[in-house]
């Protein structure tokens, strides 16, 4: 393990500071930001170092994309995001972060051969990448436009700055900046299905399409996840002429469960960030955004000659809690 198992990390967003668990530090920066909150009980910090012991990572398979794992803390840790481990032809890739890297976590993506790149989506997920970084001596790929959030020197020099709107992590995996949640936040492309983060959240009655009612959505589009600040109709606009280009018939976004599967997905990204606009007070003449449509024909072609998963055949994710977010 990387010598810095007794930095401050921040108990409410997961955030990894280089100030030891010994020295003061009054305040989480990141937790100030409006994107994120100070819980009623204030500012409070712990260490990797004393987090073991009580914490440990769960590590899931996906039950149809093999080549995908999960990787989340329980009891649930901070934010309670998910990494995910992708394994491609050019090497693995780990998309997202969380702050325990435990040895289980080490022993096991060692045994998969270790890691080619790391590719984090936005800040509130950078948690302790550094120290990943250096356990598997790989690149770590973050969007410039939030280098202000780097709470860590990185001394090692692991950190690849995202300039422009795409970026190639390896061959075949490609991050795309969509902004939104922060202005350079990502997602990530990968053989036909995309992770997102909460660049683009599934919600809850996305998780049940059968028997949703009417007029529900399965994403959100948010400023800040935890206090419902939602973004703009031109906002989204952006975000979507930038994933336009990208083809996906899966989303996997934040938490572990979080995972839509159909095979004309992307169109209903679209419909709902017309949802969206249309609850900002938009209507049809008001907003170039309502004109935007896809292309639907080339996922139509493949969803024919693509075998056909029941969502009753997609086992449910193991901790309910994690369905039970407020978003
Ligand atoms: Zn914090
Ligand atoms: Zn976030």
């Amino acid at each position: 393990m990387p010598g810095s198992e007794n930095l401050r990390i921040c108990i409410t967003c997961g955030t990894q500071f280089d100030v030891s668990i010994e020295d003061p530090l009054k305040e989480c920066r990141m937790c100030l930001d409006p994107r994120q909150f100070v819980p009623p009980s204030g500012h409070s910090f712990t260490s990797l170092a004393q987090m073991r012991g009580t914490y440990e990572n769960q590590i899931q398979q996906d039950d149809i994309e093999k080549r995908m794992w999960s990787i989340w803390t329980e009891p649930n840790f901070a934010i309670g995001e998910r990494a995910v481990f992708l394994e491609t032809p050019e090497g693995n890739v780990l998309w997202d972060c969380v702050a325990n890297l435990d040895q289980k976590t080490v022993d096991f993506i060692k045994r998969k051969g270790g890691l080619k790149a790391m590719v984090v989506s936005h800040p509130h997920f950078w948690t302790s990448h550094l120290d990943w970084a250096q356990e598997f001596d790989c690149p770590l790929y973050l969007a410039a436009d939030e280098a202000e959030w780097l709470c860590r020197e990185d001394k090692e020099h692991r950190i690849r700055w995202i300039e422009d709107i795409t970026q190639v992590i390896v061959p075949g995996v490609t991050a795309i900046k969509l902004g939104g949640h922060f202005p350079g936040s990502m997602v990530l492309p990968w053989d036909g299905k995309i992770s997102t983060a909460d660049t683009i959240a599934v919600t809850l009655s996305g998780l049940n399409r059968e028997l949703r009612p009417p007029g529900a959505n399965s994403f959100a589009f948010m400023w800040a996840y935890p206090n419902f600040i939602p973004l703009s109709p031109s906002v989204l606009q952006v975000m979507w002429e930038r994933l336009e280009p990208f083809e996906f018939s899966a989303v996997h976004s934040l938490f572990v469960g979080r995972d839509v599967r159909d095979a004309l997905i992307k169109g209903e990204v679209l419909d709902d960030m017309k949802l969206a606009a249309t609850f900002a007070g938009y209507k049809n003449e008001d907003h170039s955004i309502f004109k935007l449509k896809w292309d639907d024909s080339k996922a139509k072609a493949a969803a024919k000659s693509a075998p056909v998963v029941p969502s009753s055949s997609i086992a449910k994710p193991p901790a309910q809690a994690h369905l039970e977010r407020g978003f």
